[in-house]
């Protein structure tokens, strides 16, 4: 059994200073600092995916990526023209916003063009995702809706139902059981984006 290392993680730019500080000597926020514990080695490594070697770039073909193009005018543009597929977004912004709202309503236009969509609430029951979803009459038969934390879990999900568009709200709340940090932090949440943009590629 290695022995359990501790580290302390800037909450705020990831660094990790060797001891405990008030202020992060990278960023300069104060009081960022948590313990986690230092991550196994195991989890570190990632499987090799592909057989690709470095090519010279003139000999890279430019290739126009597929889309969805959802058909909320500003939502699109800001993605560059749609939805490419196989890739993730993170929609980040103030507690109230609107997030949410304008994701669920993004769930809706890509449910109604007949694909189907997950929608995997860590914050709300399925109950009072359904509710928001009734008073924005969002209301397809496509769009699925579940409440889950655990990311083995949520990736049993994925790879069952292969849904064409899926959506964690919100990451913060996600935790990977093989990590022992605790979730929303800086840990947390980049083993947990980096395993959801793994999957999106994949499926
Ligand atoms: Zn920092």
């Amino acid at each position: 059994m290695p022995k359990t290392k501790i580290e302390f993680v800037c909450q705020s730019c990831g660094s990790r200073p060797p001891k405990w500080l008030g202020k992060c000597p990278e960023c300069g926020e104060f009081n960022t600092l948590v313990e986690e514990i230092a991550r196994p080695e195991e989890t570190a490594r990632r499987p090799v995916l592909s057989e690709e070697r470095p090519i010279p770039i003139t000999e890279v073909q430019p290739v126009d990526r597929p889309r969805i193009v959802v058909g909320l005018g500003e939502f699109d543009r800001v993605l560059g023209g749609g939805l490419v597929i196989g890739s993730v977004a993170l929609i980040g912004g103030d507690p109230g916003i609107g997030k949410s709202t304008l994701i669920l309503q993004v769930c809706q236009r890509i449910a109604s063009l007949g694909h189907p969509v997950l929608y995997i609430s860590s914050e709300e029951s399925v109950i009072q995702t359904k509710l928001r979803a009734e008073r924005l009459g969002v209301n397809s038969p496509n769009l699925f809706i579940v409440s889950e934390t655990n990311l083995s879990v949520i990736r049993k999900y994925l790879e069952e139902m292969k849904p064409k568009f899926a959506v964690v709200d919100s990451i913060q709340m996600i935790y990977r059981p093989e990590i022992p940090s605790a979730p929303g932090t800086v840990s947390q949440v980049r083993e947990c984006a980096s395993e959801l943009t793994f999957l999106a590629k994949r499926l």
